[in-house]
């Protein structure tokens, strides 16, 4: 915990971070985002000769899909819902008053169509299923979206509002676990020119409760999770900074991905953690992106 309080402080000495006052929710400086997105044209220059569909959603999506993904079953802890002030003129003075009176006032706000978006991919699925079959050569798509997950930390790479690039594949079973193994060795070698030392291992999402226990064995066991773990705040305590899923036919059952030979589609999605792939770097190499290694600095902007 120390070493992630300290580090943190560090971001915002040096101004890479700024304190909201919120745990897991900060601004980040110009030097920050650089890194970040010179490490997405590294993604793009080694994913875009797959000819990905890239797709943009907003961080909030449709609560009605947000429902139906079941993420409330495994997940209840880590989900944010909108929420917005839907009353007449009286409501509205009751509001003020309770305000002013310092008393909880957000109890009487209504939930609103949009759900925050806890995962890149999940808006994805419903999208792709409303066009109808799949072509048997696959689909493949491009995604990057702000995640919001309630885990609030001092850990600088444990962040409530966080971005996630995702490349997410549907086909065959063969098509899909060959893309996550292919990424999983990209993603090895792409760290390693960025200077980073990595170790892929085996890895469970964070199921909620007794059940969850079961499901992350579950997930364990038959090697559905992978993470890429650099070292951040700890060499022991590495952090997961890409992971490489393979849903199995689970999303394509739930949401009706077919491919045109009448078969469920399976799925996989391979995720990079952009701000903790940067703070890695800034970690790894210091908080001065002028004094990064040459080798570094010229993967990075040429
Ligand atoms: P962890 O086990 O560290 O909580 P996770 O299993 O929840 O990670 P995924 O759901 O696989 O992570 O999310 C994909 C990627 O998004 C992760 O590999 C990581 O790089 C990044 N990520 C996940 N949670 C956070 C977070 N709270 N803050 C910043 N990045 C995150
Ligand atoms: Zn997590």
């Amino acid at each position: 915990m120390d070493m992630q309080v300290s580090f943190l402080d560090r971001l915002f000495e040096s101004g890479l971070l700024i304190d909201t006052g919120v745990d897991g929710l900060y601004g980040r400086s110009g030097e920050f985002e650089d890194v970040i997105a010179a490490f997405e044209r590294l993604i793009d220059r080694t994913g875009g000769g797959d000819g990905a569909e890239a797709i943009r959603f907003p961080p909030g999506m449709n609560r009605a899909y947000f429902e139906k993904s079941g993420y409330m079953k495994s997940f209840p802890q880590l989900a944010g819902t909108v929420h917005s002030f839907c009353g007449n003129d009286h409501d509205h003075l009751g509001l003020l008053q309770c305000m002013e009176e310092g008393n909880e006032w957000t109890k009487e706000q209504k939930a609103t169509d949009i759900a925050l978006t806890p995962a890149a991919c999940y808006p994805l699925y419903p999208t792709i299923a409303k066009r109808g079959p799949i072509s048997m050569k696959g689909g493949l798509y491009d995604l990057q979206s702000y995640c919001f997950r309630h885990e609030p930390s001092k850990d600088p790479a444990r962040q409530q509002l966080f971005r996630m690039r995702e490349y997410v594949c549907m086909g065959t079973e063969a098509h899909v676990t060959e893309f996550r193994q292919t990424w999983m060795d990209r993603g090895v070698e792409m760290m390693k020119s960025v200077g980073l030392d990595v170790e892929i291992d085996v890895a469970n999402d964070p199921f909620f409760g007794r059940a969850g226990r079961l499901l992350a064995n579950n997930q364990r066991d038959q090697n559905l999770k992978f993470e890429l773990l650099i070292p951040v705040t700890s060499q022991t305590k590495k952090t997961a900074c890409m992971s490489f899923n393979y849903h199995q036919d689970a999303f394509g059952s739930k949401w009706g991905l077919n491919l045109e030979d009448g078969s469920v589609a399976h799925t996989a999605c391979v995720g990079f953690g952009l701000e903790r792939i940067a703070l890695a770097l800034f970690a790894q190499h210091g908080l001065d992106t002028k004094l990064w290694p040459e080798n570094v600095r010229k993967v990075l902007w040429g």
